[in-house]
């Protein structure tokens, strides 16, 4: 019986974010290519889930459309207006660059959808945790506007969720994409029940978010924590921070259920960030948080597919991950670690320890039940 459930759908491939130069539109001065956040890293990812067979040992959870209702507990009926309008046409920008392609409307609601639905599979106890290959991603779209790629909020749509329909009182998210999880954070940040913690490139993206002198606010103060690291962090930062700062802080709080925004953006291979995670540094933070879900909230824990753009290393982070998830190891080995795992600067650097040390601090700080 396996413990782990897995959302995927073809419609997540067909989300058409056209042409770009990098993140930016291209024009008469940056030559059209292909856009980052194409579903070439995703589907790869699942396939080497197929043949790795790992993917034959979870439970399929059939992901649905999340309701205009659902989606409204975050974003404006605005907002909701625009992103139809341009998925009924021929697409556009849905706010900062987030591209909608024909039908993306209805593909972004599958994808909050889809993690919708694997939450109830882990409440009902059929599965204890999974993870949502979803996509469009969702930790930066704002209540208003998409933003970095980010459609929908799917993390912010899943904590109203747990709460309104399944009457959870503590939720924590956990953010290990390398840029800042700023929906999760904008949403929550005077909420004393939302633990959010972000580890993240230091002021990467968006610009001017995610420091570490945010740290909630109100009746929140202290539910929310930045770690951003110094561009170069490898896995020795990845892990001193996540045993240091993630762990206690999630030990302190006492979630009934643990989020995980899960983008391997920050592994040495990616085209769009600057730090140096392996594949074992994946394997690493989430075998400590399934571990802590485990102790903590009877194992409930569910990742949500973020970024993650090299299209060769992106599966190898993915199937650690799963492994990690579902405690099965496959035979498939990551055969970039010989030369990623010992790259100078994977071992924690003085000045990362100082920024860790710091975060560390606040984690003494969150808000108990
Ligand atoms: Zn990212």
């Amino acid at each position: 019986m396996t413990r782990t459930g897995f959302v995927s759908h073809e419609y997540y491939f067909w989300h058409h974010t056209g042409a770009s130069a990098g993140p930016l539109p291209y024009g008469l001065a940056i030559q059209p290519d292909a856009h980052p956040e194409s579903p070439a890293t995703k589907r790869r990812l699942l396939g080497l889930l197929e043949v790795s067979g790992l993917l034959g040992q979870l439970q399929r959870v059939e992901p649905r459309l999340a309701t205009e209702a659902e989606l409204l507990w975050f974003h404006t009926p605005d907002y909701l207006a625009r992103v139809e309008a341009l998925s009924n046409g021929v697409g556009g920008d849905a706010g900062e660059l987030t591209p909608i392609g024909t039908g993306s409307y209805h593909i972004a609601k599958l994808s909050a959808g889809g993690v919708l639905a694997a939450a109830d599979a882990i409440l009902s106890g059929s599965i204890r945790n999974a993870y949502a290959l979803v996509r469009p991603p969702g930790h930066h779209a704002e209540a208003d506007r998409g933003r970095g790629f980010c459609v929908f909020a799917n993390n912010v749509v899943l904590v109203h969720y747990l709460k309104r329909v399944h009457g959870l009182k503590r939720v924590a998210i956990v953010d290990w994409d390398v840029h800042h999880g700023n929906s999760q954070e904008g949403a929550f940040l005077d909420d004393p029940t939302v633990l959010t913690i972000s580890l993240h490139q230091d002021n990467y993206y968006p610009p001017m978010s995610g420091g570490i002198d945010v740290n909630g606010t109100g009746a929140g103060k202290g539910a929310n924590i930045n770690v951003p690291l110094p561009p170069g962090s490898g896995h020795g930062a990845y892990v001193d921070a996540w045993l240091r700062v993630v762990i206690p802080a999630l030990e302190r709080f006492g979630p009934e259920f643990i989020i995980v925004s899960s983008g391997f953006d920050g592994s040495a291979m990616d085209p769009l960030g600057r730090n140096m995670a392996t594949s074992e540094t994946y394997r690493q933070l989430a075998t400590m948080t399934v571990d802590a879900a485990e102790r903590l909230c009877g194992g409930r824990l569910l990742a949500l597919h973020e970024g993650g753009y090299s299209t060769a290393y992106v599966p190898f982070c993915g199937l650690a991950t799963l492994e990690a998830l579902s405690g099965i190891k496959t035979s498939t080995d990551d055969p970039f670690m010989p030369i990623f795992g010992g790259m100078g600067g994977q071992d924690l650097q003085p000045h990362q320890k100082q920024l860790i040390d710091a975060a560390a601090a606040l984690a003494a700080h969150v808000p108990t039940a």
